[in-house]
């Protein structure tokens, strides 16, 4: 059960919390994913620079089909491990800090978990905080881009779309799902002009091939709408959910890669003209 003290701000994502929404019926939790007027989440940070541009407040959701190896967030795979919110809730969070977020140049982020396995409530939440006039961010593995309509994404202002590896059988290996549905919204938002992040995990002996990590770069250079790639490096902070949560975990003995193997990784993006960090 829920810790009754639960609340729905945490310090930070790397928080364990598990369900919170257990004791919600199966038939309310399937009409709140269907209206979308209610959504499950993990919890809300404030303050965040690296989850979009300028400062954020990030709404960190629950529900995700992908199972990678290096998550380190497998407390949010799990849909009712999120506390139920209604959109009004949550979009009243973001309301209480506009004006902070103009000032910053700063935005909303719904990160997670993945966001789009609660489609209808990501597209509700981006509607009422893009007429807050607040900067909007949707972090994806975009998998389940096709949920959305084109008028839904327009009130995404930015897409950090999540990019593992290149080649499709490592992917699969990695993530347990297929690459293809990734590369179709990005080339979908390519079409549309939508500006896009592209994100990277560099994780020693599973992404750092460089030749993968190359098809990667060629494939986000040939879009012309990303703005930026980041690297991010592997680290061992989720390592503890995974303990806690009796999930086999493979990475124990992995390092985070070093400063040269990331400067290698972000030059190969420089090398086909993206801005890399
Ligand atoms: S897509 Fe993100 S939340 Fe889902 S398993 Fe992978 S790293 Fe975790």
């Amino acid at each position: 059960m829920p810790d009754a003290a639960t609340t729905i701000e945490a310090n930070s994502p790397f928080e364990l919390r598990v369900n919170l929404g257990a004791g919600m019926p199966e038939t309310d939790v399937r009409t709140a994913l269907a209206t979308g007027d209610m959504g499950f989440l993990h919890s809300f940070t404030t303050g965040s620079a690296v989850d979009g541009p300028g400062v954020r407040v990030v709404a960190w959701t629950s529900g995700c089909m992908w199972r990678c190896r290096y998550c380190h967030n497998p407390d949010t795979w799990t849909l009712t491990n999120g506390l139920p919110v209604t959109i009004a809730r949550a979009a009243e969070e973001v309301r209480k800090y506009r004006h902070g977020l103009k000032t910053m140049s700063g935005g909303f982020t719904l990160s997670g978990g993945e966001p789009l396995m609660q489609h209808r409530f990501a597209a509700n939440l981006f509607a009422a905080v893009k007429a807050m006039g607040v900067h909007t961010t949707l972090e994806t593995n975009g998998y389940f881009g096709d949920r959305l309509s084109d008028a839904e994404f327009d009130n995404i202002d930015l897409v950090m779309l999540g990019i593992k590896t290149w080649d499709p059988d490592r992917h699969k290996a990695l993530t347990g799902m297929d690459i293809e549905p990734t590369l179709a919204l990005a080339r979908r938002l390519a079409a549309r002009h939508r500006p896009m992040w592209v994100r990277f995990v560099l994780v020693p002996g599973l992404t750092d091939d460089m030749a993968d990590i190359g098809g990667i770069a060629a494939f986000a250079a040939s879009l012309g709408n990303v703005e930026r790639v980041e690297v991010l490096p592997f680290h061992q902070m989720g390592r503890y959910k995974w303990e806690r949560l009796g999930i086999e975990y493979t990475l124990g003995a992995t390092a985070p890669p070093t400063d040269t193997s990331i400067e290698e990784a972000c030059a190969l993006f420089r090398d086909v003209g993206l801005t890399a960090y």
